[in-house]
């Protein structure tokens, strides 16, 4: 079960901070296309373990949160 931080977190634009219990993971650098590019933060919450995805590109300002199944140790 996800915990109410997370729970709250569903949706939420990358604007939004991560809440206490989110532990950033790792990043990746990612591309948009020819001209466009940004970053993927990967975080894991310390509280209830759910993994979440963050990008943060100029390109994608109404990106949101997003749960991700990707294996992070
Ligand atoms: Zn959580």
């Amino acid at each position: 079960m996800p915990c109410p931080n997370c729970l709250a977190l569903g949706g939420a634009n990358v604007s939004v901070s991560p809440h206490a219990d989110l532990l950033l993971h790792s990043d990746a650098g990612i591309n948009f296309g020819a001209t466009a590019s940004g970053h993927v933060e990967y975080y894991v919450c310390n509280a209830c373990g759910m993994k979440w995805e963050r990008i943060r590109a100029r390109s994608e300002p109404d990106a949101e949160w997003r749960p991700t199944d990707k294996p992070l140790a």
